[in-house]
Order: C-alpha cells, then sequence, then structure tokens
C-alpha cells in the first residue's frame, strides 16, 4: 500500500475546513491544521477530536505571516494544502473592501512563496460559484464566462483564481484544483462539528435555524418576483460532508488530472429555491418558522446550479446526501450550539 499525503489545511477551524479534516483522517491522511481564529471558534476543533477520536495537529497563526508558515512548513514535508482560510461574507466585504483584499489575496500568495521555498507543488484551492456572477444560463459549467464579481468577495476569488493560474504558468512543478463550490449547508450528522457564524449569518440555512431556535424574530426572503418558478431565488444546495469528500477526491486525484489547473463545479447539479428550502425545513424538522417576503436584495444572482459532469468525470465524485439529511442535521446542530 502507497503512503498516504501529508495534507496541511489553512482555515481548518471554519466550517468546510473542519469537515474536511474529518474525512481526511478518517481515511487515513496525515493532517495538519492551521487557523488564526479570525472568524472560528476553538471549540470546533475539539468536535473534530470527538469524532475521529484522536488528536489533531494544530498550529495558530496567520496565513499571511510568512515566519508561522516557514515554522510549520519546515515541520513536516507536506505532499498538498488545501486552502480554506479566506474571510467570506458578501455583506461585509462591501462595507470593508480594504480587509477583503488584504486577508483574501495576501493569504493565498503568503502560501504560495511558502510553498514554493518548500517544494510543496499541490494546492487545492476554496473558490465559490461566485465567480460566475449573474450566469446567462443554468446549468452553469466551468466554462461560463467569468463575469464581472457582483462584491469585493467575488472579486477576491476571481483574482486569487488569476494569481494561481499565472503561477502554475511561472512554476511548472505547481498543480492547483480551484474547486467552485455552490450553497455548502448542513452538518456533520454527529452534531460535534457544524457552521458556527460568529455575527448575524450571512448564509441562508444559519439563518433559518437560528430563527427556528428562536434567537432570531423572523427571517426574510429576498424577493418573490423572479422568473423562478416560485418567484424566490434558486441555489445549489450542497451537503458539507459531499462537499469535504469531494476535497479527498482532489488530493487523491491531483497528480492524474489532464490539466496543471483545473477549475471543477461542486454541487448536486439541481437548483432548489429558497421557499422550497423553507418549506422543506418545516416540514423535516416540524419546527415552525417566522417568515416573510421582503423586497428584492441589490446584487442577489437570481437563479443558479452546477452543472457537476465534469467533477464526476475526473474526481469519480458526486454529491450522496439528500436535501432532507442536510437540513435535518443543519438543525440537529443548531440545537447543540
Ligand atoms: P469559515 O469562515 O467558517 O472558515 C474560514 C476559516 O479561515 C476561519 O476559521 C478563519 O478563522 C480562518 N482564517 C481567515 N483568515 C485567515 C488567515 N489569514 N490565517 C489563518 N486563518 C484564517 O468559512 P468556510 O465557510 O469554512 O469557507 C471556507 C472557504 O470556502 C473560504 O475560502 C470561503 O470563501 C470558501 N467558500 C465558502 C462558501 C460558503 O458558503 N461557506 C461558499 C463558497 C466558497
Amino acid at each position: 500500500m502507497t503512503a498516504k499525503k501529508k495534507i496541511l489545511l489553512t482555515g481548518a477551524a471554519g466550517y468546510i475546513g473542519a469537515h474536511t479534516a474529518v474525512e481526511l483522517i478518517e481515511q487515513g491522511f496525515e493532517t495538519v491544521l492551521i487557523d488564526n481564529f479570525s472568524n472560528s471558534d476553538r471549540s470546533l476543533l475539539q468536535g473534530i477530536e470527538q469524532i475521529v477520536k484522536q488528536k489533531i495537529n494544530f498550529r495558530e497563526g496567520d496565513c499571511r505571516d510568512a515566519a508561522f508558515l516557514d515554522s510549520v512548513f519546515s515541520k513536516t514535508k507536506f505532499d498538498s494544502v488545501i486552502h480554506f482560510a479566506a474571510f467570506k461574507s458578501v455583506k461585509e466585504s462591501v462595507l470593508h473592501p480594504l480587509k477583503y483584499y488584504e486577508n483574501n489575496i495576501e493569504s493565498l500568495t503568503a502560501l504560495l512563496r511558502a510553498m514554493h521555498r518548500h517544494q510543496v507543488n499541490e494546492i487545492i484551492f476554496s473558490s465559490s460559484c461566485t465567480v460566475y456572477g449573474q450566469p446567462d444560463s443554468i446549468p452553469v459549467d466551468e466554462k461560463a464566462p467569468l463575469k464581472k464579481a457582483e462584491s469585493p468577495y467575488g472579486a477576491t476569488k476571481q483574482m486569487c483564481e488569476q494569481i494561481l493560474e499565472d503561477t502554475v504558468k511561472a512554476h511548472p512543478s505547481l498543480k492547483v484544483v480551484s474547486l467552485r463550490y455552490f450553497n455548502p449547508i448542513g452538518a456533520h450528522p454527529s452534531a460535534h462539528i457544524g457552521e458556527m457564524p460568529t455575527d448575524v449569518p450571512d448564509n441562508l440555512v444559519p439563518y433559518v435555524t437560528q430563527t427556528a431556535a428562536g434567537l432570531r424574530p423572523k427571517l426574510v426572503v429576498f424577493g418573490d418576483d423572479y422568473p423562478t418558478p416560485d418567484g424566490s431565488c434558486l441555489r445549489d444546495f450542497i451537503h458539507v460532508v459531499d462537499l469535504a469528500q469531494a476535497h479527498v477526491r482532489a488530493v487523491e486525484k491531483i497528480n492524474d488530472l489532464p490539466h496543471r489547473i483545473e477549475y471543477i463545479n461542486l454541487g448536486t447539479g439541481e437548483g432548489v429555491s429558497v421557499l422550497q428550502l423553507i418549506k422543506k425545513f418545516i416540514d423535516v424538522t416540524g419546527v415552525p418558522l417566522n417568515y416573510e417576503i421582503g423586497p428584492r436584495r441589490p446584487g442577489d444572482v437570481v437563479k443558479t446550479y452546477a452543472d457537476a459532469h465534469k467533477a464526476l468525470a475526473l474526481l469519480n465524485w458526486k454529491t450522496k446526501r439528500s436535501l432532507d439529511e442536510a437540513l435535518q442535521d443543519a438543525w440537529r446542530w443548531q440545537q447543540k450550539i
């Protein structure tokens, strides 16, 4: 049996990083987790340990700090890096664009420099369907043109992809997989880890579960007069454990991919409307939810869902978990925190 790769995960105390750490550790990969807790809580690390039933290898520090990265890279000869660390709130990025440009861009450039210094040549990057902006047609495949970003956050993801593209050209040994996530939701079925917004949630499902738990008075649906079947926006909601497992596949397959930089959508391939999700939540949990229809929110993408064929072809990955499971898992997690 060939030895499993050694993987560095940045932003590993966050929502998607923590779920990916669990999947990698359970598959026997040697992992080192780093985070500066700028948008996460230490308790998620204990949650990871409870699930994998072993101590994790965690280092606290900032991805922009070259000395910190050198100390991490000189202790372990990594095969691959999975780079989750970034700020992710669309709303906050409009109010504080420089905070987003500084953190999201500098984290990546500092990391690529450290990888170069320590001869680590594989990176999986957390990108987003936000790079497509308002798509011309759905489902969206990876060849769809990238439209002008709707927010500074979206712009950072486009810029990071450009930085990766340019760096691949300049460094012939570098290999990149940029995973374009659609809308991750849900939590680990154990309810030991899940999404833990440090502020008012920007994403729909934590808002739904916090409202259902009585932590917020009501949920506002932004518009029900869009050209969609029920008038609300259409999204591709993907269970976070499915998403995490795609990272394991990316790490395993990165050397077999046709191009040194690959962009791959991660979604279910199905559109679900905001109102459908809300009704489904009430249905599967039996919990009432106080919601009302409000005006449209400027900048919202009206409808988007993934063409997920490339992920199946290149990573042999597709989603397995249903919307029902995702909502039940999210609710179980909400009741615990
Ligand atoms: P998250 O905020 O829960 O996790 C990100 C983690 O990175 C946090 O723990 C934060 O403390 C850490 N971090 C931020 N800047 C750092 C730095 N400079 N140094 C060290 N640690 C730092 O977010 P998430 O939902 O887990 O998202 C992970 C990645 O996926 C992000 O890059 C995000 O943009 C991307 N993404 C998320 C979604 C989503 O809906 N959650 C969708 C598409 C893409």
